[in-house]
């Protein structure tokens, strides 16, 4: 490489990185989820627990995960310094009578019936130290014992509330079968080879049932083209639904609930409880729905895609064009590369 060029280099480089620092958040936050480091150094957090408590650390993910959601839906929580996100309000920490409202003393907290214990046995019981509240939360699932019915218990006591008691455990079948945390890869619903069409129809009125929005995008197609899950996740319902016709929805490890509908059919073996991976085909293309079960025909064939997020109290639902222009293009991009 001749001089010259080398200085062009080098000034792009420059500029490229001085511009990088302009998106701090967006580019940094980014790049935080998908880390690979940050995967490895959190599952040596999650293990080195396990070895503690015998806890397995699949529950540990689990509830992390969970709550990581959490932090995101709901506004009054500060996103997690760290890498843990499990959350306890200080009060809890420090316990309800404890003037200290920032105490860590492990022995005064004990004393105010505090729920805070020091993980890392560095005398001190931090709320804002992750291997800390990590301990507390494993020594917490300990008192309930190790079987999933017991961590269903425990689950039930901490949220109250049935249906954060199948997210989590649902979070945790889906660790458990695939041993990593790297699990947010994403894939376009259908194979780019066949012929399909969508644009973005948010909030437009329905034909069916009423005066509700449209909450979702159509992907109009041929019947039995096949259907890819866009998430790794687990099969939290399927069968009839008089809107929906035949569907799946899909719970992935961000907390969002992808939901397919007027499917002509699934894939074989695919059940309530069923793990898959990104890109896994779950059922064809279909026109079922808008009435009895098996009704079929009364508009073109289409795969309806929702997206709901839950923020632990309730479910809503958000646009999913942007997400579904964003996984075809990466699986545009990801086939040119192969080719
Ligand atoms: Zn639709």
């Amino acid at each position: 490489m001749s001089y010259l060029r080398r200085r062009v280099w080098l000034c792009l480089l420059v500029v490229l990185l001085s511009f990088s620092s302009f998106w701090p958040d967006t580019a940094a936050s980014a790049q935080k989820q998908t880390d690979p480091n940050l995967y490895s150094e959190r599952l040596a957090l999650y293990k080195k627990m396990e070895v503690l408590t015998s806890v397995p650390w699949p529950y540990l993910a689990a509830v992390d995960s969970y709550e990581r959601g959490l932090r995101k839906a709901l506004r009054d929580r500060e996103q997690a310094k760290g890498l843990v996100s499990i959350y306890y309000p200080k009060e809890e920490w420090v316990g309800a009578l404890n003037p200290n409202i920032n105490d860590n003393d492990p022995t005064t907290i004990s004393l105010f019936e505090g729920i805070g214990l020091d993980g890392n046995g560095d005398g001190k019981a931090n709320i804002e130290d992750d291997e800390d509240v990590l301990y507390t939360f494993a020594r917490y699932l300990e008192s309930h014992g190790y079987s999933d019915e017991d961590f269903r218990i425990a689950l039930w006591h901490f949220y109250q509330r049935e249906q954060s008691v199948n997210i989590v455990s649902g979070h945790a079948k889906v660790y458990e079968t695939f041993q990593t945390l790297d699990l947010h890869q994403h894939a376009f619903v259908m194979p780019l080879h066949h012929h399909y069409s969508y644009r973005s129809t948010w909030g437009a009125k329905r034909g069916w049932g009423g005066r509700r929005i449209h909450e979702g995008t159509d992907i109009f197609a041929n019947y039995n083209v096949p259907i890819q899950s866009s998430s790794y996740g687990i099969v939290e319902t399927i069968g009839w639904n008089p809107y929906g016709g035949w569907r799946v929805g899909i719970r992935d490890l961000d907390n969002i609930y992808h939901y397919y509908a007027h499917l002509n059919g699934y894939e074989k073996g695919l059940e309530k409880g069923s793990i898959v991976k990104a890109g896994q085909v779950i059922g064809y293309c279909g026109s079922s729905g808008y009435g009895k079960p098996g009704t079929q025909g009364k508009f073109p064939p289409h795969l309806h895609y929702g997206m709901y997020r839950d923020n632990g109290i309730s479910e809503w639902s958000f646009d999913p064009f942007p997400s579904l222009k964003q996984w075809e293009r990466a699986d545009k991009n990801a086939k040119k590369n192969n080719s």
